[in-house]
């Protein structure tokens, strides 16, 4: 498994910028080595370990594309319609026995390898038949119509998903269509979570009147199971510097990233920077992100630590655009870059220079039918009904100190970060 150096983060600024942060993750962090053969049905949302190469072209043969009667190019009617012999029939799954010769044309179904010599069909709807049982295909059809050419899909040798995609239902079907059983994927990253804080307790404990139920360990375990990660639920540490430090001590001897929340600001009960100081190096703790700013990174023992912010809304927004790249680069993701939509605001804003914000925005549509960005009318990086409610986050970049309704803006739908 690869090892981290305690310095390869080493960082001075106070307050970092999230390209900045995510550059460094991506350069020092590397993917796990071992990978395992996966079965088709096993191999959706994983990151493949190696090219997938296409052992045989796509179509396999050439074949009609429609029901109908394949004749050679040469004899297509140019200007009036004319009669052919029927001279054979070729039904889907059947071999091309019949060969069309000057004037013949041969009937054929979907699917149905291309008789001899025949390159195009015409479809049975555009035909009739005489009382001779002959076909009267009529003029101006274009030659190689309603055929798909071996190979016109996918080349034989043809590289068709590189090393480090995630799969996707579409893939698994081209894996399959090519004749694959297995594809090679990376192992699953392994993925420790807790929460810290005396003020929180476990959903089905008691809860004593001053504390809250534990809601971001619930989440961030969905956000992992959801990019493929395995994850362990480490339950919750108190605001304690020996259990904290001893936790992430224990956790790092057997996952491949430590993912935390809370007690990372500079309260006097935020034990978790000391704690990762005491067993590990902190390397940086502070982002120019809002909602999210005490973000911080670790290493300990050669693993990656990442702490953040206990607030719900800014655990979520750190999370998405934090701890993903890590995670993709961990696991061996191609690192993607996520597509945010142009869309109308419909909401003033005022923001600081020099850090990136994310406004948490529903999509509306307005009157003129565009679709428009509508701010949540509260900022608190506590409400999860600001989420809950919500269909994204625009995200406003560094050099942003303004938005007036209108305006163009970046919209990172959920579905996008997730
Ligand atoms: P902290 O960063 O530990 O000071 O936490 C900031 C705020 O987030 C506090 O109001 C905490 O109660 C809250 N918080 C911390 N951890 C969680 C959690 N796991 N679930 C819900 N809220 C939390
Ligand atoms: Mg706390």
């Amino acid at each position: 498994m690869a090892q981290l150096t305690d310095d390869c983060f080493a960082f001075g600024g106070p307050l970092l910028p999230v390209d900045d942060a995510i550059a460094m993750l991506a350069a020092r962090l590397s993917a796990v080595e071992e990978s395992e053969s996966l079965k088709l049905v096993e191999a959706d949302g994983r990151v493949l370990a190696r090219d997938l190469v296409a052992p045989l072209s796509l179509p396999p043969f050439t074949n009609s594309a429609v029901d109908g009667y394949a004749v050679r190019g040469v004899d297509v009617p140019m200007d009036e319609e004319k009669a052919f012999a029927v001279v054979g029939r070729v039904q889907a799954g059947a071999a091309a026995n019949a060969a069309a010769e000057a004037g013949q044309a041969v009937r054929v179904f979907t699917g149905a390898p291309m008789p001899q010599g025949a390159d195009t069909v015409f479809m049975q709807e555009d035909v009739r038949l005489d009382e001779a049982g002959r076909v009267i295909l009529p003029p101006g059809l274009r030659r190689g119509a309603n055929v798909r050419p071996q190979g016109e899909d996918v080349a034989a040798g043809q590289t068709v998903l590189k090393a480090g995609h995630r799969m996707r239902p579409q893939d698994v079907a081209l894996a399959a269509a090519l004749g694959l059983t297995h594809v090679e994927a990376r192992r699953r990253i392994r993925v420790a979570v807790l929460s810290t804080g005396n003020e929180i307790v476990a959903p089905g404990t008691p809860r004593g009147s001053a504390q809250l139920f534990d809601s971001n360990r619930f989440m961030l375990m969905a956000m992992l199971a959801r990019l493929g990660c395995e994850v362990d639920d480490l339950g919750i540490v108190r605001d304690d510097m020996g259990s904290t430090a001893a936790m992430l001590r224990d956790a790092a001897a057997t996952h491949d990233l430590i993912l935390a929340s809370g007690g990372v600001s500079t309260g006097e009960a935020d034990f978790v920077k000391a704690a990762v100081e005491s067993v590990g190096t902190l390397v940086f703790w502070r982002m120019a992100i809002k909602p999210g700013r005490p973000v911080a990174m670790g290493v300990i023992a050669g693993k990656p630590f990442i702490g953040l912010p206990g607030n719900p809304v800014a655990s979520f927004v750190t999370f998405a655009h934090i701890a993903r790249p890590a995670i993709a680069a961990l696991a061996g993701m191609q690192p993607g870059s996520s597509v945010s939509v142009p869309l109308r605001a419909a909401f003033s804003y005022r923001k600081k220079e020099g850090r990136r914000e994310y406004v948490r925005a529903s999509l509306r549509k307005a009157e003129d039918g565009t679709l428009e960005a509508v701010k949540f009318p509260r900022e608190g990086a506590g409400l999860l009904s600001s989420l809950v409610e919500t269909d994204g986050l625009v995200e406003l970049g560094e050099t942003t100190t303004n938005v007036t309704p209108g305006e163009i803006v970046a919209f990172l739908p959920y579905s996008s970060l997730l």
